[in-house]
C-alpha cells in the first residue's frame, strides 16, 4: 500500500531534505509539506536583511519552485492539530490529511506570556511578521525628532546578531539622524549564553564598541508602553520592546496530546523520533534534542540533523532500522554587524571583515543552490 509523508513546516531541516533529494520514497508514496507561506527566510541572511544589505528574494527560499523540483505536493495551511495515534492531522482552515509518517520542523513561536508584551513588544518570531513590523518601525524613526530608546530581550548568539544589525540599521540610516541607544536585556549572565567564554568575551568587546547598553540579571516581569520592570522591580525606560526569545511549537502541540517540556518544545530521540511517538518526528526549533548541541547559529548542525531525519523517514517508511547517536558540535558564526563576523575552529577564534565575507560567500552559495532563486 501506498504511503503518505507528510512534511508539516517548510523549516531548514525540510528545505534541505527537498533541496538535495534526500527521500527516496517509493514512486507511489505521497509526500506532502504543509506551510504557511510561499517564501521562507534563510536564518543566516536574516541580519543582512535587516541592515539593508540584501533584498527579500535574496534570503528567502522559494518552497514553491523547491517543491516542484523536488516532485512534492505543497499545501498552504498551517497544521492545527495532530492525532498521532490515528495518523491524521487538520489544517486551520478544517482540511484534513492521514499520513504513515509525519515530520514537524515549525518552528519556535514568540513568547508572549510577559505581561504586557502583546500589547507594547515586537516579537522576531515568527520572521515574517515581523520583518513588515521592522519596516515600519524605520518609518518611523525618520518621522521622529526625539530620540529613541531600543530595548532588545534575549541572550543567544541570534539575539547579539539582532541587536547589532539592528545598531548597523539606523546608523547607517541616512533618513534619520535621531540618535537611537540600544539596549540588551539578559535574565542570566553569559553573553551569548550559547557559545563558549573565549567567544563571549570577543562578543562584549563588540557590543562595548558599539555602544550597545547591557543589562544582565534582569528577569522582565512587566512590559509597559514607556518602560520595563524587572521581576525585582528594577525599572528600565524604553520607548520600544522586541523580544527574541522563542520557545518551540505551539498550543496546537499540547492540545494534540503531544507533550512539549517547559520551553514548548517536544523532546526527541536521537533518532529525531518524538519521544513516544514511532511514527512522529520532529527537529529544529520546535524539537528539545539531548543528543544534539544547542541550534541557535550551528547551521552545520542543523544539516547533520536533516541527514538524519531523512535517513530516518526513509527507514521508517521501508520498516528499516533507524540511526540513532549523539550529533558532532557545530561551528558557529556570529555576525557583529558594522562589517565584522567571527566563528571558531576548535579553541581557535578568527574574527574580521574577512571572516564576514567568508560568511556571506557561504551564505550566497547556499541560496543560489536553490531553484527559483
Ligand atoms: C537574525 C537571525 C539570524 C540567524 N542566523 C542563523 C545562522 O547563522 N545559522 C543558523 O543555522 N540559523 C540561524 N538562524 C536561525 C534560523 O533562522 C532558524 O531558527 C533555524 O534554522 C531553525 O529553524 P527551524 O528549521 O526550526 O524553523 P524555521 O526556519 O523557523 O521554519 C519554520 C517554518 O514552519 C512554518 N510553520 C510554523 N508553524 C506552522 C504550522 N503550524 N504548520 C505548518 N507550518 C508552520 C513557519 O511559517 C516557517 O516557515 C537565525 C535566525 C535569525 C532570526
Amino acid at each position: 500500500m501506498a504511503n503518505t509523508l507528510l512534511l508539516a513546516g517548510g523549516g531548514h531541516a525540510h528545505r534541505h531534505l527537498l533541496l538535495h533529494r534526500l527521500l527516496k520514497h517509493l514512486p507511489d508514496d505521497r509526500v506532502v509539506l504543509v506551510a504557511p507561506e510561499r517564501f521562507v527566510a534563510y536564518g543566516p541572511m536574516l541580519p543582512g536583511l535587516l541592515c539593508g544589505k540584501y533584498r527579500f528574494r535574496e534570503c528567502h527560499i522559494d518552497l514553491a519552485h523547491l517543491c516542484e523540483r523536488a516532485g512534492v505536493e505543497l499545501l498552504y495551511g498551517r497544521i492545527a492539530g495532530i492525532d498521532q495515534a490515528a495518523r491524521r492531522a487538520w489544517l486551520d482552515d478544517g482540511r484534513e490529511l492521514g499520513f504513515s509518517v509525519a515530520s514537524l520542523n515549525t518552528g519556535a513561536r514568540p513568547i508572549t506570556a510577559l505581561p504586557g508584551a502583546e500589547e507594547h513588544a515586537l516579537s522576531l518570531f515568527p520572521v515574517q511578521h515581523f520583518l513588515p513590523l521592522w519596516q515600519q518601525l524605520r518609518e518611523h524613526l525618520s518621522e521622529r525628532t526625539r530620540p529613541l530608546s531600543l530595548g532588545i530581550v534575549g541572550d543567544s548568539s541570534l539575539a547579539i546578531e539582532m541587536a547589532l544589525a539592528i545598531q548597523e540599521s539606523v546608523q547607517n540610516d541616512r533618513r534619520s539622524s535621531i540618535p537611537v541607544e540600544l539596549h540588551l536585556i539578559t535574565t542570566g549572565s553569559d553573553l551569548p549564553a550559547d557559545t563558549e567564554r573565549a567567544l563571549q568575551l570577543r562578543v562584549a568587546l563588540t557590543l562595548y564598541q558599539q555602544k550597545v547598553r547591557i543589562h544582565t540579571r534582569f528577569p522582565i516581569g512587566t512590559i509597559e508602553s514607556d518602560r520595563v520592570l524587572s521581576e525585582h522591580q528594577q525599572l528600565l525606560r524604553l520607548d520600544q520592546v522586541i523580544l527574541l526569545n522563542a520557545s518551540g511549537g505551539g498550543a496546537w502541540l499540547e492540545s494534540s496530546g503531544l507533550t512539549a517540556d517547559a520551553s514548548g518544545r517536544l523532546t526527541v530521540e536521537s533518532t529525531l523520533q518524538v519521544k513516544g511517538c514511532e511514527k512522529l518526528f520532529a527537529v529544529g526549533d520546535v524539537a528539545l534534542n539531548p543528543a544534539a548541541p544547542p541550534l541557535s547559529l550551528a547551521n552545520a548542525s542543523l544539516e547533520q540533523q536533516s541527514q538524519r531525519l531523512a535517513h530516518n523517514l526513509n527507514a521508517c517508511l521501508k520498516g528499516e532500522a533507524l540511526k540513532s547517536g549523539p550529533f558532532k558540535t557545530a561551528r558557529t558564526w556570529v555576525d557583529l554587524g558594522s562589517e565584522q563576523a567571527l566563528t571558531h575552529w576548535g579553541q581557535w577564534i578568527f574574527a574580521g571583515p574577512w571572516v564576514r565575507r567568508a560568511k556571506e560567500r557561504l551564505a550566497r552559495r547556499t541560496m543560489a543552490r536553490y531553484p527559483g532563486y
